[in-house]
């Protein structure tokens, strides 16, 4: 008889057990990733500048958006820079101390995927929309980059195909860990600096990027 209970609690801990899990990966499917987010420039480095407007502030304020839309999923999220401030030590290299202490940050956390947050810039204010960029350092890198391409062909309706980073580009042909570049809007166009303002455009926008990193994954 005691047999018969233990069996049957076993039974009951395990359908339980099977349930919860299920229910949390369709919940959280990012639960147990670590993503790390990396908005570019800050501090003395503006990035691309347009009519005043600086890329910083934009990468810095998307990067928030798209931390909390992952994290709803589940993910836990670290990012390269919080505030206004870039990540060099010295002033005689500043860039390349920036990019370096960016590619420590993202290789030691041993995340399993880095996004680094960028806006495209061109003289012709006609071009939109949102490009990702990859390294073949990873092998991985392409695939992912495509993933969220396509989710962000269908948010925009546009065509646009992912680029490969040329390899005597610094930053990203030196980081390890799997990820991309995503240029999210170009800073020379009216209208998505006008959209970025909008926190639901944002959101909708972060959400399709969130839902392609759970179809790579999955
Ligand atoms: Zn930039």
């Amino acid at each position: 008889m005691k047999k018969i209970v233990f069996l049957f609690a076993l039974l009951t801990l395990l359908i339980f057990s099977l349930a919860f899990k299920k229910s949390t990966i369709n919940t959280f499917p990012l639960f147990g990733y670590l993503i790390v987010i990396d908005p570019g420039h800050g501090g003395l480095d503006p990035g691309a500048v347009y009519d005043g407007e600086l890329e910083k502030n934009y990468n810095l304020d998307f990067a928030k958006t798209l931390k909390s839309q992952l994290e709803h999923l589940g993910a836990s999220v670290l990012m390269t820079r919080s505030a206004d401030y870039d990540l060099s030590i010295s002033n005689t290299h500043r860039k390349k101390s920036d990019f370096d202490n960016r590619i420590l940050l993202i290789d030691e956390t041993s995340a399993n995927m880095y996004i680094s947050l960028h806006m495209n810039y061109l003289k012709e204010t006609k071009y939109y929309g949102a490009q990702v960029f990859y390294s073949d350092v990873n092998k991985k890198n392409k695939t992912l980059a495509e993933t969220i391409q396509s989710e962000l062909n269908i948010f925009f309706k546009l065509n646009k195909k992912v680029k490969r980073i040329p390899s005597d580009k610094y930053m990203y042909n030196k980081i390890n860990t799997k990820g991309v570049l995503i240029e999210f809007g170009f800073i020379s166009s009216p209208k998505d600096r006008k959209n970025l303002l909008n926190e639901e455009y944002k959101n909708d926008l972060a959400k399709s990027i969130a839902k392609s990193i759970v179809t790579y994954l999955m």
